[in-house]
Order: C-alpha cells, then structure tokens, then sequence
C-alpha cells in the first residue's frame, strides 16, 4: 500500500508539472500567441527572461529547494502558482490511490482530477473553458458510465447540462440583453453531467449557485464585472461526487 501511494505521488508530481505547462500554454495558444502550444516549444522557458529551463527546473518542487524560487537566469521570482498546483496534483493522485488502490476505477478518478485541475485554475486566471479539456472531460465520463455506472444516465446528463444553461444564456440574453454565462460553461457543466448522470444535475448547480453567490457578496464583485463561474461547477460537482462516494461505502 505504501509503495503505491509513493508510486502515485512520484506520477502525480509529473503530472502536476505537466498541468502547469497546460495551464500557462493553452490559453496562451487559444488567445494570443499562435507559436506556443502544449509541444512547441519543447522545452518550458521562463515566462520573463524565456531562457529554457534545464531537466531539473521542470519539476518546481525541485527548483524551489535549489534556487530558492527565483529564475537561475534573471532572477524573477517564480509564482508560487506552480509549486501549488504541482503539490495538489501529487496530493490528489496519492489521495485517489489510497482510496480505491492501484484499479481501473482510480485510473478513471486520475484522469477526472488531471482534467478538472487545469478546468479550475484556467477558468479562475483567464475565465476560458478550453474545448479539448471540457470535451475529453465528457467523453472520458461516458466510458466511465459504460464501466461503472449506466450510460444512459450519463448520455442524459450530458443533454440536460447543457440544455439548462443554454437555454438560461438566452433567457438572460433576450431579457436582460446581457451575457451571463459563457459557452464553456454549457460544455464544462455537460461533462459533469456525462460524470454524475441527469439526477444528480440539480444538487450541482444548487450547489455551485450558492457558493458563487456567497462569493459574489463576501468579494464585492461589481454587478457588471464578469467572474468564472466553472470553478463553482466543479466545487458543486466534487461536492455531490463526494456525497454519493460516501454513501455508497
Ligand atoms: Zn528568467
């Protein structure tokens, strides 16, 4: 058990470097810069000086204990974003392992978290929704239904999780002429739905709608300033997961 949990902490810290490239490339590649993408360039640079960074650097838990956060090269200091998300990464492969061991299940777990850290930190910093994350997403979770749960439900849960905010998108378009959701959050609420069936869809969004209002109020979001609201999604949703996980123990 222990090696396991080592096993899937070493991978999760791999990954969780990787996520990082993820989270600074793609949206980079969607919006401005059509030179970078997730393999080109090959090596990952330095967002300031763009030096490449040498095998070691690539993984932040490493070059923070060696250069004490800053680029070997200009010395700007290294956001502490990456060692987090590479740290929760590895916490959460190890958290998955521990749980439901080294099986296909927890494989299926793996890739919902791989695919919902990068959803969450890129919806938080840019407001996007990246189609080839949102969409993987889905059709990763209808196999998981085929194998674990029951596809209909899923195929169902991926319509109506669309259907519902899209049909509030127009509803506040034509009422309100104003946009109060974005297209990607139909896709990222679709795959959710492809994850936890069409029953659970209800509970998400209660879910999700009450934590963005209660951080709409505690943050003061000016009325017209737009916030993400995928990173709720996915709380609701990590929420109602969680819940049927433990009842079902
Ligand atoms: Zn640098």
């Amino acid at each position: 058990m222990i090696v396991e949990i080592i096993i899937a902490t070493i991978l999760g810290l791999f990954t969780g470097s990787f996520l990082n490239v993820v989270i600074y490339r793609l949206p980079l590649s969607i919006c401005t810069d059509a030179t970078i993408d997730l393999i080109n360039p090959k090596r990952s640079f330095c967002p300031v000086c763009k030096q490449k960074l040498s095998a070691l650097e690539l993984v932040p838990i490493f070059s923070y204990l060696a250069q004490k956060g800053k680029c070997k090269h200009c010395g700007t200091t290294i956001s502490w974003q990456y060692l987090i998300i590479e740290a929760m990464t590895a916490l959460i492969s190890a958290l998955i392992v521990f749980m439901f061991g080294i099986t296909t299940e927890s494989g299926f777990y793996l890739l919902l978290a791989w695919l919902l850290i990068p959803l969450f930190v890129i919806d938080l910093k840019e407001q996007l929704l990246p189609d080839v994350l949102t969409l993987s997403l889905m059709w990763i979770g209808f196999i998981y239904q085929m194998q674990f749960g029951d596809l209909q439900n899923g195929v169902i849960g991926a319509m109506v999780g669309y259907l519902l905010l899209w049909s509030l998108y127009w509803f506040f378009k034509i009422m309100r002429k104003k946009e109060a959701i974005g297209y990607g959050d139909f896709k990222l609420l679709a795959a959710l739905g492809a994850w936890i069936g069409w029953q659970a869809i209800p509970q998400l969004l209660l879910g999700a709608s009450v934590l963005g209002l209660i951080f709409f109020v505690v943050s003061r979001t000016k009325k017209d300033q737009a916030f993400a609201f995928g990173p709720f999604l996915i709380i609701g949703f990590l929420f109602v997961k969680l819940f049927t996980l433990s009842s079902l123990l």
